[in-house]
């Protein structure tokens, strides 16, 4: 039991550590948002263990290793010359190489980068795996390019950036904006400056040189894994559940494949211009073509699909009545009033697949009302724990089937659950999944942090 006055100081203690964090990184605001969130959780754990607070865990860790920012020119198929901002947060290494992926999108600064950096400390930890938390990108918009301005945009890109990455340094991968075809482009160009076959130094490759079975699917899969055990837990199943996804990325789209496999009905899916809302279940092969092959956007789907609706804008997809909402689009998609319409209208279960896609008054809601609440950094770390198991392949040289690969992420997700359902019985606030994975991600790095020295 903890003392109340503990928790008094404790609470301070982050308080302050939360303060400076936005003196120091003024206007930042996403950054704010993922700290918060965080340092909310730990309270009680420096509460029962003064140790962290007294060799100033929250301050170093919550301070980038490193954060490399630099200069992407590129010239586009007007022959104009074009200039970018890449970024790469190395955030901590205490217990394995950098490790996070890297975003293509308008949106992308500072802030962005060191939320999602932050974040995949924790996650990362949580995986089990051995490997420490990065994150990079750039505010290169891919939408509408061709594939000679990504190739060149990429090579770019990948110029400065094999500075700094390596197998055991850092190892980048995808996210929103950044595919198979990326990936591709940058493990060509990073070999070609290295002068050697480096196959761990990139993630989420083409299985046909040195990437894993069972990568592209993992987020997706992961997530559903995910869905599966907290159901599990209230004596409930996927089979015979409603389930709307946002996003139809890579995220979205496996998602909905394992949903669909485990017997779920699908009814609807978006991308950043709107939804499709299709009563008699997504047509996942329509998608997989239209968002996969032809780099379409979703709308098309009712051309094929007269019966279907298409909805402008993306926060509506949330006013769909179902009994599972998995948000696998961006960050802050779902807010505090989507949240309440989405209990209102009965819902039993949220996951998060992409990264901090609810905000921080929007979990609140679910976790006042009782909603099984999967976040984002247990939910979708099948990802990052696939990226792992495709650097364990690549250090030895093998491949494992799909079938071994898939059954080690199934197990890893189980795992993620039961330890952050034990970190949050252990701390006080029992069924709570983002304070437990907070705390159990933190936890592992904190110890490894504790006996390196002031690092
Ligand atoms: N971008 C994904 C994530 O947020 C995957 C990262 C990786 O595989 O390194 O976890």
């Amino acid at each position: 039991e903890v003392q109340p006055d503990r928790l008094q100081i404790a609470k301070a203690y982050v308080q302050e550590v939360y303060e400076s964090i936005q003196a120091r990184n003024p206007g930042e605001l996403e950054f704010h948002q993922a700290a918060k969130e965080i340092f909310d959780s730990l309270v009680p754990v420096f509460a029962k263990h003064p140790k962290y607070m007294e060799s100033g865990i929250l301050e170093r860790i919550s301070e980038p290793e490193r954060l490399i920012t630099f200069r992407v020119p590129w010239v586009d198929d007007q022959g104009k010359v074009r200039v970018n901002r890449g970024f790469r947060v190395q955030y901590s290494s205490a217990i394995g190489p950098y490790k996070g992926g890297i975003r293509f999108h308008p949106s992308v600064n500072a802030s962005i980068i060191k939320f999602l950096g932050f974040e995949q400390i924790f996650k990362n930890a949580l995986t089990g795996q051995p490997i420490g938390g990065g994150k990079g990108g750039s505010d290169f918009d891919p939408k509408g390019k061709s594939d000679g301005e990504i190739m060149r945009f990429t090579q770019s890109f990948m110029t400065e950036l094999c500075k700094y990455i390596g197998p055991d340094v850092d190892v980048p991968a995808g996210d929103i904006g950044v595919g198979a075809r990326e990936i591709g482009y940058m493990f060509g160009q990073y070999k070609r400056i290295r002068g050697g076959y480096e196959a761990g130094v990139l993630t989420g490759k083409g299985v046909g040189y040195g990437g894993s079975l069972g990568r592209t699917e993992a987020t997706g899969y992961g997530v559903v894994y995910f869905v599966e055990e907290m159901l599990k837990d209230k004596g409930l199943s996927l089979k015979g559940q409603t389930v709307v996804v946002s996003g139809s990325g890579n995220v979205s789209i496996y998602a909905m494949e394992k949903a669909m496999q485990l017997g779920a009905s699908v009814l609807a899916c978006s991308d950043s211009n709107g939804y499709i809302y299709d009563r008699r279940g997504i047509d996942l092969a329509t998608v997989k073509r239209l968002k996969e092959v032809e780099r379409k956007r979703i709308r098309d789907y009712v051309l094929e699909h007269p019966h279907a609706e298409y909805h402008e804008g993306c926060a509506g997809i949330w006013s769909i009545p179902c009994d599972i909402a998995l948000p696998c689009a961006t960050q802050n998609e779902l807010d505090d009033r989507s949240a309440k319409t989405l209990v209102a209208n009965g819902v039993k279960a949220v996951a998060e697949g992409a990264n901090m896609p609810s905000t921080l008054e929007a979990i609140e809601v679910f976790l006042e009302h009782g909603i099984l609440f999967g976040p984002g950094k247990a939910a979708n770390a099948g990802g990052v724990s696939v990226s792992a198991l495709e650097m364990a392949q690549n250090s030895m040289r093998l491949s494992w089937t799909f079938e071994e690969v898939d059954a080690k992420l199934h197990q890893i997700m189980a795992s993620i659950y039961q330890s952050s359902m034990k970190a949050a019985r252990e701390y006080g606030h029992p069924g709570n999944l983002v304070v437990g994975s907070n705390i159990a991600g933190f936890l592992k790095v904190a110890d490894a942090m504790m006996v390196q020295g002031i690092i």
